[in-house]
């Protein structure tokens, strides 16, 4: 007898198998990802019952306000404070959506990855083409004189870390609220998305700006989204599956293409260019005899 359970394996199945299959057919892929990507990876996200802002920030500021610009000028220190234990995971391993995620790249299909997250595991993963919007906690910076830093440097120091040529306040390069983003890194991720055959989100409830105005710049309607919860555009995407990135990902994206594989791929895609072009052909005749009549 079919219970429930074999209900939902086979709809997991049939989702899987969808997806492999928009992958296959696919040559410019991108990845729309957030704090969900890393969360099995031991950083927990913002946003959920156990997300960074609900739990204590062990300051009498709620975390939300913590991470604020005018917070970070006003009291550094505390800021400082906060930062080291609740944002930078230096012991954080890139987990299975990573290594999925950087195996598509090597197979020649991801083109670019737009992450919201600030934790660099997408390039200890393996992957070179990675927009970080928000940031990254590895990149540091004097506010006076610019001098870089990298992490070590900031959690081998306590309290407010200073720059060792000027003596100037250092900060993470990472976008905090009330900040503007970095509009190059805005540009690459929309001219990576114009250029895409197929969008997959992941691990994001899409609630934060820009990346929820990204989908805009999808015409094709390929967008598969990847997530725990629900989105707002659960309903517009071509497919959603409601699961774990990382086991998704990691069941989805082949270990190595075959030989096979990548001959049936090109084979489809002549296939389906044919047909494209005999439509094209039959809409133009169609035109050229309307318009003798
Ligand atoms: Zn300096």
């Amino acid at each position: 007898m079919e219970t429930r359970l074999d209900r939902y394996q086979g709809a997991r199945e049939t989702k899987l198998n969808q997806l492999r299959e928009l992958i296959d057919k696919s040559e410019n892929i991108v990845f729309l990802g957030g704090a969900g990507v890393s969360t099995a990876s031991g950083i927990p996200d913002f946003r959920s019952g156990e997300g960074i802002f609900n739990q204590e920030s062990g300051l009498k500021y709620r975390a939300v306000d913590v991470v604020s610009h005018s917070f970070f000028v006003e009291h550094p220190e505390e800021f400082y404070d906060f930062y080291r234990r609740k944002l930078c995971y230096p012991d954080a391993k890139p987990n299975k959506a990573h290594k999925a995620l950087a195996r598509l790249e090597r197979q020649g299909k991801l083109k670019a990855i737009i992450t919201q997250n600030i934790d660099n595991l997408h390039q200890l993963g393996g992957s070179h083409n990675t927009i970080e919007l928000h940031g990254s906690v590895y990149r540091n910076y004097c506010v006076q004189c610019n001098k870089k830093y990298k992490l070590d440097d900031i959690l081998a120091t306590d309290g407010i870390p200073h720059c060792t040529r000027c003596g100037g306040i250092i900060r993470p390069d990472v976008t905090l609220y009330e900040e503007n983003l970095d509009h190059s890194k805005v540009d690459a991720a929309i001219k990576a998305l114009k250029k895409c055959d197929l969008l997959i989100i992941g691990g994001t409830s899409l609630s934060v700006y820009p990346a929820a105005t990204f989908v805009q710049f999808i015409k094709h309607g390929n967008i598969v989204i990847i997530n725990k919860s629900s989105t707002y555009l659960d309903l517009q995407a071509k497919l959603t599956i409601h699961d774990a990135i990382g086991e998704v990902l990691d069941e989805v994206v082949p270990k190595r293409r075959t030989k096979a594989q990548i001959e049936a791929a090109k084979q489809l895609r002549i296939k389906e260019e044919k047909a494209r072009i005999r439509a094209e052909q039959r809409l133009a005749k169609k035109k050229a005899a309307d318009s003798t009549k």
